[in-house]
């Protein structure tokens, strides 16, 4: 099979790391008799320095004539004193409304050679722990109604949370569906005990659950979603929420994992077209010194293999390849704690050798 794939490379560790991720795709492509076109586009700083702006059009219409788009990360310390609207950030909200990207699946493991890494107490994580969190990516109180105004005490500013029927039929589904793949699991978390919207949402998640009888599907408040998390992280298979709570829950999900290098991303929409990236920033503090952990991209490229393209044997041979070069002891400096450490083309080179 033959597929396009937009490379946004951007700016501080962005370039090494989807550098090896390209490479990893490559040799994926060739083992399996698949043929992967790459075409490169600007985006953030390095967008702003070249066209005066973080998201230039050729950027956008190049993304959507793709099959697919892998994302490095975004920003530095260069671009920080730019206003808003201009700001390399700026064109991560960009990119996912043009193409129309309403999941974010972030998965959450806890790998057992990075055991150590966990901050949690080693009882608490001696199984380990897998979850997929599901979040809602384009409703919520991020897009909802906002202002300032003039209330009772004074100047006030407002943001609103809603949320249609549409919005989480839509979202329910493709948690569902990851359930049904994995551990028939789901937990839905709201705050239905005092969010209007939530109990809408609560409502809705109960009625599409009915077209999933395999799926188990419980509700949980999100305060209590946020103890749980660090109290007993394995209880959760697939979690589902909306945009705000998803926001905070999946960043506190990725620092248990105790390494940030390490964990992909996926946004989807209605289409198979979907955009891929590591959960971490740009990392300028160690940009171009061949410091960077590649694996969070290298698991991105996997995970588009899996959810764009439908190969689910190359996306489990690139995460066989992962697990073996951990478990044989390979790391990077982020991950080493000291100890001799590989380079981000080392490490890549160790993978490639394992696929
Ligand atoms: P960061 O994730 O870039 O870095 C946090 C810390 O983790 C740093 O010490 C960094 O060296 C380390 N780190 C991150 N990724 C690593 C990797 N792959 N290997 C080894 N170490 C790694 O977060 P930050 O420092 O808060 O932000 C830096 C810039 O990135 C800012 O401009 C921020 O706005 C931007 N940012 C972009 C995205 C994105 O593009 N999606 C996300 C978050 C932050």
């Amino acid at each position: 099979m033959k597929f396009n794939i937009a490379l946004l490379k951007g700016d501080g560790i962005g370039p090494e790391i989807v550098e090896s991720a390209v490479r990893v795709l490559e040799v994926v492509g060739k083992k399996f008799g698949h043929e992967f076109d790459f075409k490169a586009y600007d985006i953030g700083g390095v967008a702003i320095d070249k066209y005066g702006k973080p998201l230039p059009e050729e950027t956008v219409s190049g993304c959507l004539a793709s099959d697919s788009v892998l994302l490095g990360a975004v920003g530095g310390p260069k671009w920080d004193t730019l206003p808003g609207n201009i700001r390399p950030e700026k064109a991560l909200l960009g990119i996912r409304e043009a193409m129309g990207l309403f999941t974010n699946l972030r998965p959450a493991k806890l790998y057992s050679a990075l055991k150590d890494d966990c901050p949690l107490r080693s009882d608490i994580v001696e199984n380990g722990f897998d979850i997929m969190i599901v979040r809602e990516l384009t409703g919520g109180i991020y897009f909802g109604e906002r202002g300032m105004r003039e209330g009772k005490y004074g100047e006030e500013a407002y943001d609103t949370e809603c949320y249609s029927r549409m919005e989480i039929e839509r979202i329910a589904k493709v948690a569902f569906e990851s359930a049904r793949k994995r551990r028939g699991k789901l937990i839905s978390i709201d705050k239905a005990n005092v969010l209007e919207s939530s109990r809408l949402w609560r409502k809705v998640v109960h009625e599409i659950a009915e077209q999933y009888p395999d799926v188990e599907c419980t509700d949980m408040l999100v305060d209590n979603a946020a103890m749980q998390l660090v109290r007993n992280p394995a209880q959760f298979d697939v979690i589902v929420t909306s945009n705000m709570f998803g926001d905070i829950l999946s960043d506190e999900a990725s620092q248990i994992t105790g390494s940030i290098g390490m964990l992909p991303s996926a946004s989807l929409g209605e289409t198979k077209r979907g955009l891929y990236e590591p959960i971490h920033g740009s990392a300028p503090d160690i940009a171009g010194k061949g410091l960077a952990n590649p694996i969070a991209t290298i698991l991105s490229a996997a995970m588009m293999l899996l959810y764009s393209f439908g190969l689910s044997e190359e996306h489990d041979c690139i995460v066989n390849a992962v697990d073996k070069v951990l478990e044989e002891g390979f790391r990077t400096a982020d991950i080493a704690h000291g100890a001799p450490a590989l380079s981000t083309t080392e490490i890549t080179d160790k993978i490639i050798e394992r696929i």
